[in-house]
């Protein structure tokens, strides 16, 4: 499946002539002091292309600072007419969307917990309509791609062309190193579906420390992400809102120039050649792989029709116990990985299952 989003590449609005592309600033805007300084630190590294900040903050708890609110467009403005970068705020109701393009805001974003609500991505995009403005929808908070793929529909029917997702990771009930857990196969099914669209990586909210930060953004380059959201503040410490999670603009700036960027594609010939050559060598061994495969489940199937002649139940534990044992101790022996081989062969048993359970449960033709 592909999706039919009608967008505009993203160098055609956002050309920063930076590598990678970079949004930072503050969690939210708290003072005016706060802003603007932390802005001209953003501005002086030479790496950031534009400035974020929230201005109206969704809280999980009422009675948490839930953003300056109006006032502080001002601040980002003053912050733009100084620095010159241009700035992006979250909108999550149509009065945002209002106040924040009457403020001159430049980049709009739809945040988790409202990308997970259709009644108020639907309002945004209403708010949105016969509006030139670049649109960046966060993904849900849950690992639903169809709520995701769902709020870019509704904001690109609006008629936003200039269009970008946000990958910040998702809630999870089990509690693990990352705020919110990467699901790095999410933000790839979208991208495969929609590979015109640009991707960028929100380390910030998912990782909830600054620690495994690093980490996070080479590994959204080496998935070809397009580009970073990256909370920033003069002074973490005293950081209204998500504190622990926020950087420094010098240490965001050293993290930026560690990361070894990767392309995606080479203009060298000989690489290009070595890579052909490469894939080829995949392509030969994935066809024998499934040819294996189909022969195996032939076999299966013989045994299955066996086992039906003779009254003998489709699944003998011990015996898929011993397959198992075998075959993750030669797979470990040939260095590959415990769990992906146990995953490999649960998903060759239930197929192998399955067509025995076909065989064994035919229904009799009828006779005419
Ligand atoms: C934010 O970017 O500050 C924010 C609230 O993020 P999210 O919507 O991803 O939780
Ligand atoms: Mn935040």
């Amino acid at each position: 499946m592909k999706l039919n989003l009608d967008i505009v590449p993203l160098s055609s609005w956002l050309a920063t002539g930076k590598e990678p592309l970079v949004i930072s600033g503050p969690c939210s805007a708290e003072t005016e002091e706060q802003l603007v300084s932390t802005a001209h630190l953003l501005a002086a590294t030479g790496k950031v292309s534009v400035l974020r900040a929230g201005i109206w903050k969704p809280r999980t708890r009422p009675g948490e600072f839930e953003g300056i609110g109006s006032i502080g467009l001002k601040w980002l403005q003053r912050a733009k007419e100084e620095t010159g970068l241009p700035t992006a705020t979250e909108v999550a109701t149509a009065k945002h969307v209002e106040e924040a393009l009457a403020a001159g805001v430049d980049i709009l974003w739809i945040g988790a917990r409202s990308t997970a609500n259709p009644f108020t991505v639907q309002e945004i995009a209403d708010a949105l309509q016969g509006v030139d403005v670049p649109v960046l929808v966060k993904n849900p908070v849950n690992p639903d791609l169809s709520l995701w793929i769902g709020a870019l529909e509704r904001i690109n029917r609006a008629g936003i062309k200039k269009l970008g997702a946000i990958h910040r990771g998702f809630s999870s009930y089990e509690k693990t190193a990352f705020r919110n857990e990467p699901m790095w196969d999410v933000a790839i099914q979208l991208k495969t579906v929609a590979p015109e669209l640009p991707i960028i990586n929100d380390p910030s909210h998912i990782c909830g420390n600054r620690e495994l930060i690093p980490y996070v953004m080479q590994k959204a380059v080496d998935l070809d992400m397009q580009g970073f959201i990256v909370e920033s503040h003069i002074d973490p410490s005293v950081a209204w809102t998500d504190a622990k999670q926020q950087l420094t603009p010098a240490a965001l700036a050293e993290i930026i120039d560690k990361l070894s960027l990767r392309k995606a594609a080479s203009s060298d010939p000989l690489f290009e050649d070595k890579l052909a050559e490469l894939r080829k060598k995949i392509d030969v061994l994935d066809n024998q792989i499934i040819k294996q495969i189909s022969d195996r489940m032939k076999i299966a199937e013989e045994i299955g029709e066996y086992k039906k002649s003779n009254s003998v139940t489709i699944l003998q534990v011990s015996r898929w116990d011993e397959i198992v044992q075998q075959r993750v101790k030669l797979a470990t022996a040939l260095s590959l990985d415990e769990d992906f081989t146990k995953k490999l062969l649960e998903l060759i048993h239930n197929e192998s299952i399955r067509r025995q359970n076909e065989i064994m449960n035919a229904k009799p033709a009828i006779e005419a």
